[in-house]
């Protein structure tokens, strides 16, 4: 679901980087080594600016998993378990591995963070009270500054706009109160994307009238909450639609596997072109061992059709994604994306008993969100 890169596990949460931190991060180290520390902080050299302006940009990183592992532990707490944080550079995405059932579990999940934010301002601006000298200090400022970015890391969260915290407290208030979590959760993303929409109306505002990077930011954050706000909704709509439903009552079970000794030219003839599926099991000696598809052949030339054998040319199946019927679709979804062929072999009891694709996924979907409307 997301790309990102994989730094390090922590209390069994794996911590990943969105791609977008690089750019955000590049950004931010000079924004403050040419813009905000000679401004605030004068009367240093530029390379001082430079190690400012980068070691903020990295802290905030710091500052912003603490925020997210924040909410993570105390929804590991209470039974939520969190299995991967993604971190941009104003936030983070901790996947829950479902939403929360009631109200007051997701008003807990969502004040930890905000509360973990307002505490480190305090002890950023305590400490840079004790590092205060009658010189200029370049501690002093780097402390002073992490307060402040703690303190927008706290407010910018509480903005009232789904999935961002503030949207989420707003919604378990909502939830908790009318005992509805579709219509908080549709008002909560509502009230988000209205935010984002002045958020950028302001920024480009700012950009015309000459502070282009401040207008910069404004526009950058809009357009964050703003996809955060639609996707959450939609999120939800997912896991509503999909939720109970296990694999074997939405694989296609008429599954045909091909002996994996066979020559592609032949697989062809008695199997693609006769049974219509784009994907088939291979089988040797009774047992599966993995899974060709139409991609496999159209990436061999014509010429190789006739000297390689199916085994040669397929996924083996410890790099397929491999089910059982009793699998959650939900849990599914995020197994078929994780992989590269956007289908699954359901196997049961050493058997291939059904296949299930991201289509008949998105089907099903579009069925019940279509008959809910
Ligand atoms: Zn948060």
């Amino acid at each position: 679901m997301t790309r990102g890169i994989k730094l390090f596990t922590l209390f069994n949460i794996q911590i990943a980087l969105d791609y977008s931190w690089f750019i955000v991060f590049a950004l931010f180290g000079w924004s403050l080594s040419y813009g905000y520390f000679p401004h605030y902080a004068p009367g240093f050299d530029k390379t001082t600016y430079l190690a400012l302006g980068f070691s903020s940009a990295f802290l905030i990183f710091v500052c912003v998993l603490i925020h997210e592992l924040s909410h993570s532990l105390v929804s590991n707490s209470l039974g939520h378990k969190v299995k991967r944080i993604t971190l941009f550079i104003f936030g983070g995405i901790a996947e829950m591995t479902r939403e929360p059932d009631t109200a007051s579990v997701e008003l807990k999940i969502a004040v930890a963070g905000p509360i973990a934010s307002a505490l480190l301002a305090a002890i950023f601006y305590t400490l840079a009270k004790l590092a205060a000298t009658p010189d200029p200090s370049a501690t002093e400022a780097l402390l002073t500054y992490l307060g402040l970015v703690n303190t927008m890391l706290c407010i910018f969260n509480l903005i009232p706009g789904f999935p961002l915290d503030g949207g989420r407290i707003l919604r378990a208030l909502w939830w908790g109160y009318t005992g509805n979590i579709d219509s908080a959760t549709r008002a909560a993303s509502r009230i988000g994307v209205g935010f984002a929409l002045i958020l950028i109306v302001l920024g480009f505002m700012q950009i015309f009238s000459g502070n282009i990077v401040g207008g910069l930011w404004a526009v950058l954050i809009g357009f964050f909450i703003q996809r955060a706000a639609e996707g959450g909704y939609r999120q939800l709509q997912y896991q509503q639609a999909l939720s109970g439903v296990l694999v074997r009552e939405l694989m296609s079970s008429t599954v045909v596997s091909i002996p994996g000794e066979l020559k592609l030219e032949r697989a062809i003839e008695q199997y693609f072109l006769v049974h219509h599926h784009v994907s088939f099991p291979v089988i040797v000696d009774g047992k599966p061992v993995g899974l060709i598809t139409l991609g496999h052949i159209r990436s061999l030339g014509h010429g190789q059709w006739s000297n390689t054998t199916v085994r040669e040319a397929m996924d083996p199946l410890t790099s397929v994604t491999v089910l059982t019927p009793e699998t959650k679709v939900i849990d599914a979804v995020g197994m078929i994306s994780r992989g590269t062929l956007g289908r699954a072999v359901v196997i049961k009891e050493g058997r291939v008993v059904g296949m299930l694709s991201r289509g008949d996924i998105m089907r099903l979907l579009e069925l019940k969100t279509v008959l809910k409307e």
